[in-house]
C-alpha cells in the first residue's frame, strides 16, 4: 500500500455516495493488476467478471458450462448471464461503500444495467479508461503466465518468475490461460473494438466522469498513484 494511504477515502464525505470506480481497457491493458493495487488503497472490493466466470467453471456448475466455450474462444458471454452476477455481486455488504468493477461493464446494454444499479446504490461511477499501445498489449498477453494455484500473475519478459516457469510464492508450475492463445488474443480485441470500446463514448456523452490514464510505459504503481490523484 501507497505510504500514508488511509483505506477509508473512498466515499464522497458530504454525500457519503458509494464510489463505484470502473475500470475500462482493453484485454492487457492492466485492469486486473490495477484493481487489486486498488484494493489495497482504497478498501473496496475488486469486482472481476471475468474472475467470476473462471471460479463458476472451476465449480463445473451451470452458469460455468454455460460460458465456458465462449471463454475459450474468447467471446463475450450473454449479458443476462454478467448482469445477475454482478448484480448479485453488489448486494454483498462489503460493497455498500464502494466496489471496483473490473471487466464490467462491456456492452451496450450491460452498461445500461449498471446505469439503474448504480441509480438505485445513489453511487457515484468514475470510469478510468487505461490507455495501452496495440504492441505493448501483444506483448503483454502472449507474455503472460499465471499460478494455477494462488492466481499470481507473471510475464515472461517483463515480470518474470525467480525460476523460469515456477511461481515464487508456492512452486507450483505456472500455465498460459487458455485465452492468452494467440488466435483467442485476436477475438478478445476484435470484440473489445467491436462491443466494448464504443462505451467510452457512451460514458462521455453521460456525462459520467471518465479519465484517460496512459497505462503503457509506467509501473503498475505509478500508473495506480495517478488513479489515485484522479478520484481524490
Ligand atoms: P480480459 O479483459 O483480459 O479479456 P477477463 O478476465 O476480464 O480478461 O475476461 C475474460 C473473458 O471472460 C472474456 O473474454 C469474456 O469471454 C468473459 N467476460 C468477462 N467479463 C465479461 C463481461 N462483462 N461480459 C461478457 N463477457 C465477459
Amino acid at each position: 500500500m501507497p505510504a500514508g494511504t488511509k483505506t477509508n477515502q473512498v466515499s464522497n464525505p458530504k454525500s457519503q455516495a458509494p464510489l463505484a470506480l470502473i475500470l475500462f481497457g482493453p484485454p492487457g491493458s492492466g485492469k486486473g493488476t490495477q484493481a487489486k493495487l486498488l484494493v489495497q488503497s482504497l478498501g473496496v472490493p475488486q469486482i472481476s467478471t471475468g474472475d467470476m466466470l473462471r471460479e463458476h467453471i472451476r465449480q463445473g456448475n451451470a452458469v460455468g458450462t454455460k460460458v465456458e466455450a465462449k471463454m475459450r474462444a474468447g467471446i463475450l458471454v450473454k449479458d443476462d448471464v454478467v448482469n445477475r452476477l454482478v448484480e448479485q455481486r453488489l448486494a454483498f455488504a462489503d460493497a455498500a461503500r464502494g466496489f471496483i468493477l473490473d471487466g464490467y461493464p462491456r456492452t451496450r446494454a450491460q452498461a445500461e444495467t449498471l446505469c439503474a444499479m448504480l441509480a438505485h446504490r445513489a453511487a457515484q461511477a468514475v470510469v478510468i479508461h487505461l490507455v495501452v499501445d496495440y504492441n505493448v498489449i501483444i506483448a503483454r498477453l502472449t507474455g503472460r503466465r499465471q499460478c494455477p494455484v494462488c492466481g499470481t500473475l507473471y510475464n515472461v519478459t517483463s515480470k518474470p518468475p525467480k525460476v523460469p516457469g515456477v511461481c515464487d510464492l508456492d512452486g507450483a508450475a505456472l500455465v498460459i490461460r487458455d485465452d492468452d492463445r494467440e488466435e483467442v488474443i485476436r477475438e478478445r480485441l476484435d470484440a473489445y473494438e467491436k462491443q466494448t470500446r464504443p462505451l467510452i463514448d457512451f460514458y462521455r456523452e453521460s456525462g459520467k466522469k471518465l479519465f484517460d490514464v496512459d497505462a503503457s510505459h509506467e509501473a503498475p504503481e505509478a500508473v495506480c498513484r495517478t488513479i489515485l490523484a484522479l478520484i481524490r
